[in-house]
């Protein structure tokens, strides 16, 4: 196996278009002014730190907010591209990154409601205006007049007298460009436009049609002792779902987006496990109004032509020359050099279960559907805790304000200062002012942690507001999570699984904080899709760092730290199960690259069949552990990780490398946090990715530290 990967092989930059990130709104004239009727969009926020005000945001200004923000934006761009003056860098670019106030300022919130807060009005307008917003983007970067300015500035960009990041903005708009099709002929142009129009629309269907079919298909359950295994919690919650889904004194299993589902590790009546397990992978296939597979087929054709007209032989490749790891080549080559020892381990992992099945005289074949439970057997055996025994000591105020909150202060002298004051779009969710060590403002960061109906599967974070040198905005970042609601009155107590999840998101949370660039452009987590993960796996390492971990596992009743022993197990068995966890990845990730390395007219129609013959050659088709995601219900692949789902490993490459480097250096300290915000954590996309990781780290990256995480160092088994 090849220990050093050639990640530096392409500078990459980020992926977003001139014309989505640009500035955002320049502090207005008269800002103190109450929007108090009309469209709160149409007026900066008057909030500290020109915070949403969802105290006034209602469904209807939504359209009205964005299409009226693209009309700004048009004829913004028009006044540039027109413009009588020769180009210069102030007068084209720069004037660029000032567009479009209006859009970005109502677009950074319709776009994150859309995801954690959806309803069928909001739904209609993303699907309304998904073709809409597609041909905007492409009215900018497809304007020959526009173009030939920043043409003619890129020619000039050595005697311009530009400093580094200028210079990299722009190149970054001459790149951008050229990879929109600014370089085809009228006619082929026209075909782009149609084609991006109905890929917009495409994946708005995509997504929309995932949330129905996971609603739908949640399992209900008649029988109270069908559910043995599971919490009185849980059971509490099965039946409120019921009620509300309008079967009173049954249950409901919510599904979530991946294969696996939660109460799998817990159910003890096989035959439930099987139907959700079954439930759970037929999502998107089952023929109905929200079946997946014809948009997947159709989806990967129009790409495929697209990549053929912009002079690319297949879309991954037209989307892997952009990031870090450069080539269809370098990706496929990490997939497959870690496949082999990957299932060997889940096999290894398997053969471990299979003997306990055997000892208790069950008579079956592990499935997919009883690994969960088994793996939690042979974790208690091994390691003999469960997580329920944990879950206690998980309390969702300790985690975040002793945990997460905490290593922040510990690492970059970071305190936080909830503000109730500040209106939100859910009870659930809250706010906090986030102050430098020296009690200066830095921003303000939203949590919005509990799971609904209205929320759309998985964990992520966004900007609100980005930081901007060139206006001096100060950043405004949220965090979602899908952690179940307790019952009323009863604690949050989060799974190990879901506390490593609010230590990663708060890693792209202090990436959008830090941020300190000129441009919005380059603004926090717009780096390479394959660099941007790494930041916040960095994170998650403070979640079981022994003094971070003493100061927040507490037990939520007694207040007791949580016992060494039971804390040595936690930490023993996260080595545990990595057989199964890079399987399940690796599948869905190499799903992705075969599906966009396809090449137009040769893209398969039956998106089931494809999907088991790319397994199949890939060595990765086990069936007791399925791709994390399926084509019909990957998410990711519709939207902005098309072709980049390996990223989240790329990107530990680099965070393990990382990890190493804060042991070596001490640990937990001020000083190694100041070096992580200065050299890396700051700089957002304002440098090439792979430099600024050598600024941190010293030199490249070697893959061995990633290797040794995930057991993946061992010779894989003969089969
Ligand atoms: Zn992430």
């Amino acid at each position: 196996m090849n220990h050093k990967l050639s990640l530096a092989l392409a500078a990459a930059l980020a992926a977003a278009t001139p014309g989505l990130v640009l500035a955002q709104a320049e502090q207005a004239a008269d800002s103190a002014v109450e929007p108090v009727s009309g469209n709160p969009f149409f007026v900066v926020s008057n909030l500290p730190y020109q915070a949403p005000r969802f105290d006034l945001i209602k469904d209807e200004h939504y359209q009205p907010a964005l299409e009226r923000g693209m009309a700004e934006q048009r004829a913004e761009v028009a006044a540039i591209a027109n413009n009588p003056d020769a180009p210069s860098f102030v007068n084209t670019i720069v004037a660029m990154e000032k567009t479009g106030a209006l859009l970005n300022r109502a677009g950074a919130v319709f776009g994150n409601l859309a995801g954690a807060h959806t309803n069928p009005e909001i739904q209609k307008v993303q699907a309304t205006l998904a073709p809409k917003f597609a041909a905007h983007q492409d009215a900018i970067v497809l304007d020959g007049k526009l173009f030939a300015r920043i043409k003619s500035l890129y020619d000039q960009r050595d005697s311009l007298g530009l400093d580094d990041e200028s210079k990299r903005l722009l190149e970054r708009y001459h790149t951008d460009f050229i990879r929109a099709g600014a370089n085809l002929s009228d006619a082929d142009k026209e075909t782009l436009k149609a084609m991006n129009s109905e890929l917009a629309s495409l994946a708005t269907t995509f997504s929309q049609n995932v949330l129905k079919e996971v609603n739908d298909s949640a399992v209900l359950v008649d029988d109270v002792a069908l559910l043995d295994g599971l919490s009185d919690q849980a059971i509490t919650a099965a039946a409120a779902s019921a009620k509300e889904a309008g079967h009173e004194g049954k249950y409901l299993i919510a599904l979530q987006n991946t294969s696996g589902q939660p109460p799998l590790t817990s159910l003890t009546n096989r035959d439930l496990r099987k139907k959700i397990m079954a439930a759970s992978l037929v999502r998107g296939t089952r023929g109905n109004e929200w079946d997946n597979t014809g948009i997947v087929a159709r989806v990967a054709t129009l790409r495929a032509e697209r990549a053929k007209l912009l002079g690319y032989d297949t879309h991954a490749q037209y989307v892997l020359e952009d990031e870090t790891a450069g080539t269809v080549a370098a990706v496929n080559k990490l997939m497959s050099d870690l496949a082999p020892a990957a299932v060997a381990n889940a096999r290894r992992e398997a053969a471990e279960m299979q003997a306990i099945i055997d000892a208790e005289g069950g008579d079956f074949q592990l499935e997919a559907a009883d690994w969960a439970f088994y793996a939690d057997k042979v974790r208690q055996q091994k390691y003999a805790f469960d997580e329920a025994q944990l879950k206690p000591y998980f309390e969702i105020n300790n985690v975040l304000e002793k945990g997460v909150f905490y290593a922040a202060s510990q690492l970059y002298g970071l305190s936080f200062k909830e503000r109730k004051d500040i209106p939100v779009y859910h009870p659930d969710v809250r706010v906090w002012e986030v102050f430098e060590a020296d009690g200066s403002k830095l921003g303000l960061f939203y949590g919005d942690f509990y799971a609904r109906p209205s929320k759309r599967g998985g964990a992520w974070m966004n900007a609100y507001v980005p930081q901007n040198g060139l206006t001096g905005t100060q950043p405004v970042v949220a965090n979602h999570q899908n952690i179940p609601k307790p019952a009323d009155g009863q604690p949050t107590l989060m799974s190990f699984d879901e506390v490593t999840t609010m230590f990663h998101e708060f890693g792209h949370a202090l990436h959008g904080l830090f941020s300190d660039v000129e441009y919005p452009q380059f603004a926090g987590t717009s780096v390479p899709r394959d660099f941007v993960e790494y930041p916040s796996q960095v994170n998650e390492m403070w979640a079981t760092w022994p003094s971070i971990l003493a100061n927040y596992a507490k037990h939520h009743e007694t207040g007791e730290p949580i016992p060494q022993e039971l804390l040595d197990k936690v930490l023993a068995a996260e080595q545990y199960g990595q057989g199964h966890a890079t399987t399940e990845y690796l599948a869905a990730a190499m799903l992705d690259q075969a599906i966009h390395q396809q090449t137009a007219g040769n893209v398969a129609t039956d998106t089931l069949a494809f999907e088991a013959k790319a397994l199949d050659a890939a060595g990765l088709d086990y069936a007791p552990v399925p791709p994390r995601y399926r084509s019909a219900y990957f998410s990711h692949i519709m939207g902005g990780y098309s072709a980049g789902y390996y990223a989240y490993l790329w990107s530990e490459v680099l965070d393990a490398e990382s990890v190493e480097w804060f042991k070596e250096n001490g640990g937990l300290s001020r000083e190694n946090g100041d070096h992580f915000r200065k050299t890396l954590l700051s700089r957002g996309g304002s440098a090439d990715a792979m430099q600024i990781f050598r600024d941190f780290r010293g030199r490249d990256p070697e893959v061995g530290p990633l290797l040794k995480r995930r057991g993946l160092e061992a010779k894989p088994d003969a089969e």
